[in-house]
Parts: structure tokens; C-alpha cells; sequence
């Protein structure tokens, strides 16, 4: 017996190692599929090896096996599914809902441990106390995850969502979560305890998210992304599952990490997004009637003179582009351009889309050079010297108001676009971003609308750059 646990420590040992190799992978888009794949053989061996060790210490029943199987292959056939089908778009929602079942799973193992131990008084608080935090954590994951997963789809409203006395629940609930930990923990054969801060803690969950506005989205993701990974380290410590509390570890740490970045690529303090959020969701017509009238609209033969005379074109993609499923038509816009000697880049901001890295996600599927890739900060300098901007499909991320104070998105870093000596923007109305507010970059005398779905319009303006350039 000693053996084979000694040999499980081992393979554990060589699965974190893989965690940690694909999370660096996924550094780069080039190397990101392969660091999803290191990373997936890394939990698929140690999920293997855990069998291994149940199977040898023989404390499993033939309903356990069976349970277990049916678990395994229900939850494989439904994660391939979503994998495969779910649109681009609607890939935050996935996520969210990811974390949600990563944090609910999380918390009925700590249930579920305390209901079966023979003594729970009896357990220490090496094991009274991770069990707390996982039902704490893991629930208020479970209920906010799916409140967020509802606001990304429309199922919730977007917009901040406050009730009189959500405040004082916000701060009632969590002061009695933490009195429900300590007592769980000083008596953890309390069965009034345990529901109790399962009850409290679902009913946190909500009530922290729903007052958040949509563009506070991307930063609520990775923060309750940050929790399921600490739920189920905490799991790992109940389980005693060396493999789970350093997968959890890892996922929480590096989630810890992608939201204090994404709150600054927003300007914004993680605590200020989570006591109160703005941003109302996705937009509708633009409020100021008089701002469609002043805007200079052009056509696709416009718009390829211009690209087609270009010595420097800047390209920003954003939600629409993703929304017209456009990446394709865009690199293939963009090969056109290089190919004829024009200085192609691509500006891709860190909240573009509606999750982290999407644009990157998208433009890698594209096949689109990664040394054409930009980020923000590498990109801005260059709009002075860029001859077009075009914007595909992107709002918030180019709205100049970002830099005065007093709108929704007051202080969120932007693309410099309007710094272009000229620019093109190719959506479909003056309808607003996700943020709610007018765009101002659209009714500046450089600025020309496009006014199309993406995918058209990019295909419209590739055959009349060829006939410029052929
Ligand atoms: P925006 O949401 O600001 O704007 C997208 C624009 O795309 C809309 O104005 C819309 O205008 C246009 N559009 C929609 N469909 C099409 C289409 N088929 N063809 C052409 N245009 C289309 O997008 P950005 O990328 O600029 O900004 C992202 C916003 O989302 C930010 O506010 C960010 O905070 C938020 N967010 C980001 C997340 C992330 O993690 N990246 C997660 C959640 C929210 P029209 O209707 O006129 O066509």
C-alpha cells in the first residue's frame, strides 16, 4: 500500500509540474494550445493515479464505482459538448458557468465530509476549518457565478441591479459568514451551522453580483475564477488530495493575478468594482439623437482608397467583430494589405471582446500573424503614425471620454485610435458599447462610419481593395 501512495505522490508531483508548464505556455497564443493540452494531460493522469489509489486501498463499494463512472462520463460528454459548440461569443457565459460548478463541486465535498464523518466533533481544525472556508467560498462562487453567467446572457438584466437594503445585506451577510465559520469550526458537528452558511453564503453570492454592471463583467469573472480555485485547494486540504490543493492553488493564484490585471486595464480597484459597480450592459441606440446626424458616413470604395494608399494601417477589433464571427474575413483583408506593402497591425486591448483574451483567442483562429499582434501599451504609441485606424466592431475600448472624469468608464485605459490621421469604423448603427455611453470618436471630422454587420462589410471592402491593388 505504502508503495502505490508513494507512487501517487510521485505522478501528483509530475501532474503540478504539468499545471505549471501549460499555464506558461499559455503565455504566448502560439504555444497556448499546447499549454491547454499539457495542462489537460496533467489532470487526466492525475485523475487516473487517484483511481488508482481508491481502487488499491478497497474502500470503495460497487455503487461508489458506479456513481463514479456515471459522474465522470456525464460530466466529460457535457464539457466536450459545450466545448465544441458554444459560439466565441458566448464563451464568458461558459466560463462563468465553468466556475460555478468548480465552486459548487467544491463545497458539497466539504458537505458532504462533514455529514459522513462518523464524529465530526471530533475533527480538528486542520479539517473543521478548510472544510468552512470551502462551503464559504465555494457556494458564494456557486450563486454569483450564476448570476454573472445570466447577466452575460441577458437572462439577468446588465445593468447594476440594487434593491433597497442590498448595502446592509452586503455587509450583514458576509459579518455572518464569518460568525457561521467560527462556529463550524468550534462545533463541527453543528447542523444548524452547516446550512446556515450554506444558506448565508449562496445568498452572497447574489447579492454581491447583482449590483455590478456588465462592464465590471470581465474583472467579476476572474475574481470568482480566483475563488474556485481557492474552494477547491481548500478541498484538497478536506480530501487530503495533494493534486487538488495545488491545481486549486495554481488556478487561484493565476486568477488572483488576471483580475488585479484586468481591474487595472480598467482603472478600476478590485474593492470598488465589488461594492459598487456601474455600467449598464448591452447597449441600445445611442441617446443623443443629434450625434447620428453629425457623423460622416462612408462606403466600402471610400474606405479601400484609403487602405489601399496606406503606407501604415492600424486594425481594432472588438465585441462585433466577434458577435459577426468577422476574424476570418479580417485576416484575410489584412493578408491583402501586407501583400501589397502596406505596414499591417492589429491593437488588441485587454478587455475587447467579452472575456480575457478574446480577441487573441479569435485572431489566433484566423491564423493571423502573432508578430502582427499588438497589445495596448505597444500599440498606442503607434496610432500618431498610422495613416488608418479601423475599428472593427469595437466601442468602449476607443472612446475618448475614458479620459475625463464623471462617465462609466471614466479612467479605463484606451486605444488611442482618435490619435490616427484618419479613421474608419465598421459597425452596424450608433448603437453604444457594453459600457452604455456615446462614442465620441465617431463624430470627429477624421472619423468615417461604415455602417454594416462586420462580416459583410470586411468581405465588401476585400474585393474592392483587390480591385485597387490587382
Ligand atoms: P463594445 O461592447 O464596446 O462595442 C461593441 C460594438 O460592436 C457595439 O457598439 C456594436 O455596435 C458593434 N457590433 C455588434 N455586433 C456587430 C456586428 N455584427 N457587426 C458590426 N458591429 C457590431 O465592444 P469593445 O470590444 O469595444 O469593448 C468591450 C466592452 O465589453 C468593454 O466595455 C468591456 O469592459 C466589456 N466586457 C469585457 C469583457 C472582457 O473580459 N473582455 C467581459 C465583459 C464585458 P452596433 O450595434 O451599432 O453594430
Amino acid at each position: 500500500m505504502g508503495t502505490v501512495s508513494d507512487a501517487v505522490h510521485y505522478v501528483f508531483l509530475a501532474a503540478a509540474a504539468c499545471f505549471v508548464l501549460g499555464l506558461h505556455l499559455m503565455n504566448h497564443p502560439r504555444t497556448a494550445r499546447r499549454g491547454n493540452t499539457v495542462s489537460a494531460g496533467g489532470m487526466a493522469v492525475a485523475i487516473a493515479a487517484t483511481v488508482w489509489l481508491v481502487a488499491h486501498q478497497g474502500t470503495i463499494t460497487l455503487t461508489g464505482w458506479l456513481v463514479l463512472a456515471c459522474g465522470g462520463l456525464v460530466g466529460a460528454a457535457l464539457g466536450l459538448y459545450a466545448a465544441r459548440e458554444v459560439r466565441m461569443t458566448a464563451m464568458p457565459q461558459l466560463v462563468s458557468l465553468f466556475n460555478a460548478v468548480g465552486g459548487g463541486a467544491a463545497a458539497l465535498i466539504a458537505v458532504a465530509d462533514l455529514l459522513q464523518t462518523g464524529d465530526p466533533a471530533a475533527l480538528g481544525a486542520r479539517v473543521s476549518l478548510p472544510a468552512a472556508l470551502d462551503i464559504v467560498i465555494g457556494a458564494v462562487t456557486f450563486s454569483g457565478s450564476l448570476v454573472a453567467a445570466g447577466k452575460l446572457q441577458g437572462i439577468v438584466p446588465g445593468a447594476p441591479v440594487v434593491f433597497p437594503g442590498v448595502r446592509l445585506l452586503d455587509v450583514a451577510l458576509p459579518v455572518s459568514f464569518v460568525a457561521g465559520t467560527v462556529l463550524l469550526v468550534l462545533a463541527p458537528d453543528s447542523r444548524a451551522a452547516l446550512f446556515g452558511l450554506v444558506a448565508v453564503a449562496l445568498l452572497f453570492g447574489v447579492t454581491m453580483v447583482l449590483p455590478i454592471g456588465g462592464a465590471d463583467m470581465p474583472v467579476v469573472i476572474a475574481l470568482l475564477n480566483a475563488c474556485t480555485g481557492f474552494a477547491v485547494a481548500m478541498a484538497g486540504f478536506v480530501l487530503d488530495e495533494t493534486a487538488l490543493i495545488i491545481a486549486g492553488m495554481l488556478v487561484s493564484s493565476s486568477g488572483g493575478i488576471l483580475t488585479k490585471l484586468m481591474a487595472d486595464a480598467m482603472n478600476r480597484s478590485v474593492a470598488g468594482i465589488v461594492v459598487g459597480g456601474f455600467g449598464t450592459g448591452d447597449g441600445g441606440p445611442a441617446a443623443a439623437g443629434g450625434a447620428a446626424a453629425q457623423v460622416r458616413s462612408v462606403s466600402a470604395d471610400d474606405v479601400a482608397i484609403q487602405l489601399a494608399y496606406a503606407r501604415k494601417v492600424v486594425l481594432v477589433p472588438g465585441y462585433g467583430l466577434a458577435a459577426a464571427q468577422a476574424q476570418h474575413e479580417l485576416g484575410d483583408l489584412a493578408k491583402l494589405l501586407t501583400d501589397h506593402g502596406v505596414d499591417v497591425s492589429y491593437a488588441v486591448h485587454p478587455v475587447a471582446g467579452r472575456m480575457p483574451g478574446h480577441m487573441n483567442v479569435l485572431l489566433a483562429e484566423a491564423d493571423v500573424p502573432y508578430t502582427q499582434l499588438k497589445d495596448m501599451d505597444e500599440v498606442n504609441p503607434d496610432f500618431p503614425q498610422a495613416d488608418v485606424a479601423l475599428v472593427v466592431g469595437a466601442n468602449d475600448v476607443t472612446n475618448p471620454i475614458a479620459r475625463r472624469p464623471g462617465n462609466a468608464i471614466s479612467g479605463m485605459p484606451i486605444l488611442d485610435v482618435d490619435k490616427a490621421r484618419s479613421v474608419v469604423v465598421i459597425k452596424r448603427s450608433m448603437g453604444h458599447g457594453y459600457a452604455g455611453v456615446d462614442n465620441e470618436l465617431y463624430t470627429e471630422p477624421k472619423t468615417g462610419m461604415f455602417f454594416t454587420d462586420a462580416k459583410q462589410g470586411l468581405a465588401e471592402l476585400k474585393a474592392a481593395v483587390g480591385e485597387f491593388v490587382t
